[in-house]
C-alpha cells in the first residue's frame, strides 16, 4: 500500500472543499484491508469524491482509496449473457466504455455519473430509472472485522440510494455484473448529452444534494421555494439544476452547510416536507 501523510483532501473531493487529513492510503491489494482495519481507528473509504463533502479543518481520519483496484475480468461466458467481475476503483465511465466495446447492455441510462464502481454500489446509485444493482449478481465486500466475503444480490438488502453495505460501513472490493448483449449507443449518448444540458458541469459540485422525497422532486421543491441562486459565501444553489450546490469560488465547508440548512428550513416551512441529504457530509 502507498501511504500519503497530511493529504490535501480538497484535491480528492469534486466540491473542491476539504482540509488536511492525517493520511490517505492507496490500497494495492485487497488483503491489505485487514491490516488497515486492525491498525487504524477512524477510517473513511473514498471513491472519486463526487458525493462527499469533506470538512475543511484538520481531519483525524485515515482515508482509504481503492482507486488502484481497477481490474475487469470476464468470469463466465454464456449464450445470452456474460458474468463480468469489476473492481471497485474503476470509474463508471470506463465500465461503460468496456460495455460498449464488448456489446454489453443494461447500464446505458447511468452513463455520465462521475463516480467509481465502489461508490455507486455502496449507495445503489442510479439515474433515469436504472440502478447499478439492476445488473449485479454478487458483491465482494470486506466486513468490519477484515473478513472478505462474496454476497449474492438476492441475499443483500438495498433500496433507493442505500444498501446494507452503506448502513454497515462495509468496503466494496468488486462486483460481479450480469450483462446481456446489445449495447444501446444512442441511449447512452442521449443520457450523456442530457447531463451536459441539465447539470452545472462547469463548476465544482456533488450532484444531487437531497434525495427526492417520495413522489416529489427535490429540485422542483427548491425552485418553487424561490431558492435558485441562493448563495452563502462561495456556495450557491445552481440556477441550472436547483438540487445542485455549486462552488462558485473558494466555498468553505460552512458555506455549503449553511446553504443546505437554509434550503431544508425554507422547504419545510413552505411545503411541510423534510428534505434529507443524499450527499455524504464528513466532519
Ligand atoms: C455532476 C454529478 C452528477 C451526478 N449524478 C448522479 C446520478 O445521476 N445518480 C447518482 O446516483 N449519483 C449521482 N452523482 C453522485 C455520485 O457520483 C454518486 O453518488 C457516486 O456513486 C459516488 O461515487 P464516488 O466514487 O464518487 O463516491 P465518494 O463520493 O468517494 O463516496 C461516497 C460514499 O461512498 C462510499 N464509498 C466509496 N467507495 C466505496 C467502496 N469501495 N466501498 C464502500 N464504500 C465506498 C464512501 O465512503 C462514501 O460514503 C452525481 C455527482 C456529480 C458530481
Amino acid at each position: 500500500m502507498e501511504v500519503m501523510k497530511n493529504a490535501q483532501m480538497k484535491e480528492y473531493s469534486n466540491m473542491k472543499v476539504g482540509g488536511i487529513a492525517k493520511e490517505l492510503i492507496f490500497v494495492e491489494e485487497k488483503n491489505e484491508l485487514k491490516e488497515i482495519i486492525d491498525t487504524r481507528k477512524n477510517i473513511f473509504i473514498l471513491g472519486n469524491g463526487t458525493n462527499t463533502l469533506i470538512y475543511d479543518g484538520n481531519l483525524d481520519i485515515s482515508f482509504v482509496s481503492l482507486k488502484k483496484l481497477q481490474k475487469i475480468s470476464v468470469e463466465e461466458k454464456n449464450k445470452n449473457f456474460d458474468l463480468v467481475r469489476v473492481e471497485s476503483g474503476l470509474d463508471l465511465d470506463d465500465l461503460i466504455k468496456f460495455m460498449e466495446e464488448n456489446n454489453y447492455t443494461g447500464l446505458e441510462n447511468i452513463t455520465g455519473i462521475p463516480g467509481s464502481v465502489g461508490g455507486l454500489v455502496n449507495m445503489n446509485g442510479g439515474a433515469y430509472g436504472t440502478e447499478i444493482f439492476d445488473c449485479i449478481e454478487e458483491v465482494e465486500v470486506c466486513k468490519n472485522d477484515g473478513k472478505i466475503e462474496k454476497i449474492k444480490t438476492k441475499d443483500l438488502h438495498f433500496k433507493y440510494r442505500t444498501t446494507e453495505i452503506k448502513e454497515n460501513r462495509w468496503i466494496v472490493i468488486s462486483a460481479l455484473f450480469k450483462f446481456k448483449f446489445g449495447f444501446d449507443h444512442a441511449a447512452s449518448e442521449d443520457k450523456r448529452e442530457q447531463r451536459k444540458v441539465k447539470h452545472p458541469l462547469d463548476l465544482p459540485n456533488l450532484g444531487s444534494t437531497f434525495k427526492n422525497p417520495k413522489g416529489k422532486f427535490a429540485a422542483r421543491l427548491i425552485s418553487d421555494a424561490g431558492l435558485k441562486g441562493y448563495q452563502v459565501g462561495g456556495a450557491r444553489i445552481s440556477e441550472k439544476h436547483p438540487n445542485f450546490v455549486t462552488n462558485v469560488g473558494n466555498a468553505t465547508f460552512n458555506d455549503v452547510i449553511s446553504v443546505i440548512e437554509h434550503v431544508k428550513e425554507v422547504v419545510f416551512e413552505k411545503f411541510n416536507i423534510e428534505l434529507n441529504t443524499e450527499i455524504i457530509i464528513l466532519k
